[in-house]
């Protein structure tokens, strides 16, 4: 028998990957996604989906499962809990190996690996993971009923999943180590209005404390008066951005100064036959929709790529 040659290998089931992998098998490319956890991506922490055109409050886990079944029902192959270990982009066709110990071969990849929750790097935290220590609202919140808890960061994730923590808890404190948050306004405005939250400005935790049955307070510094003190509380979640999913690449593909893939507006990096997408590449935005939309354009370079082999085999 001889051994399978993808079309188009990709590499993550958030909605970029998933995005790709409809357009890549609508497209009639052999297309499979690996991914190495779940189905989703950040979809699958996610609560409430509001910014989709047509996907009004549903669910990031509902969108998955939709996005899900369309992708399959085109005929793209999906291999959950396989992680990407090594790649040769370079190869013709380029060579994937995962954790799994299949090596799976491919005439064209798309990198849509995401990113992941950037620790805070402070005492604690680590010792307190699980145990007080978050960084998902949605899978743990429910654990917090009638807690006072304590939410780091000023992005969208943070007042989001904030916002989304007060069905829950008793108080919801935000500190941030500025005066201005950074998430969008509509999220802000939300959170602001919310009678269980409050916002501490200026504001960095410098420690994670507590005893055998969890964390029982913060140790906070404000950055203007350098006041240090102790903040009780029973629960932090930790939402201080995300860092891209790019380790298993080992430098094949050019990075930027922050670690994500430089691809250009027609999601190609500097590998030929190598696409990006969604939140692991250098975008301004990262949302579900963009990328989606992502994901389908890189896959419809992928389609235009591998045309270009078959021309180039026919010419010869
Ligand atoms: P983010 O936008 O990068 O925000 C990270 C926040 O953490 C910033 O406020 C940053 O402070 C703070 N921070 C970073 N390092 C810190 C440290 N060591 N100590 C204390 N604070 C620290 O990350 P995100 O909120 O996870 O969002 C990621 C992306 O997803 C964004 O593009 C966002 O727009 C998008 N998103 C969208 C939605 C939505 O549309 N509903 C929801 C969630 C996320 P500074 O502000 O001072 O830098």
């Amino acid at each position: 028998m001889s051994e399978t040659i993808y079309d188009c290998l990709i590499i993550g089931a958030g909605p970029a990957g998933l995005g790709a992998g409809l357009y890549a098998a609508r497209g009639n490319l052999k297309t499979i996604i690996l991914e190495k956890g779940i189905v989703g991506g950040q979809l699958q922490v996610t609560e409430d989906i509001e910014n989709y055109p047509g996907m009004d409050h549903m669910t990031g886990p509902q969108v998955s499962d939709a996005m899900e079944a369309q992708t399959r029902r085109f005929g793209c192959e999906i291999v959950t809990n396989c992680g990407v270990t090594e790649v040769d982009l370079n190869a013709q066709p380029k060579i994937i190996k995962t954790n799994s110990g299949v090596t799976y071969k491919a005439k064209t990849v798309i990198v849509a690996s995401g990113s992941e929750h950037r620790h805070l790097g402070v005492p604690g935290e680590t010792e307190f993971a699980g145990k007080g220590v978050s960084y998902c609202a949605v899978c743990d919140g429910a654990f917090f009923k009638e807690r006072n808890l304590v939410v780091v960061g000023g992005g969208s994730s943070a007042v989001e999943e904030g916002n989304f923590l007060t069905k829950y808890a008793k108080t919801v404190t935000l500190m941030h180590r500025r005066d201005e948050l950074r998430a969008e306004r509509i999220l802000q405005e939300r959170f602001k209005k919310n009678p269980k939250t409050e916002i501490i400005w200026d504001t960095v935790v410098e420690k994670i404390n507590g005893d055998m049955l969890g964390v029982t307070s913060v140790t906070t510094k404000n950055l203007k008066t350098n006041e240090v003190k102790d903040f009780p509380c029973e629960g932090v979640f930790i939402y201080v951005g995300l860092d891209p999913n790019t380790q298993y690449l080992n430098g094949s593909v050019k990075l930027d100064g922050t670690g994500k893939v430089i691809a250009n507006e027609k999601m190609e990096t500097n590998v030929p036959g190598v696409f990006a997408a969604g939140d692991i590449r250098n975008t301004p935005l990262k949302q579900a929709i963009t990328a989606a939309s992502d994901g389908s354009l890189a896959a419809t370079m992928a389609i235009a790529y591998v045309e270009s082999l078959e021309d180039a085999v026919v010419s010869n």
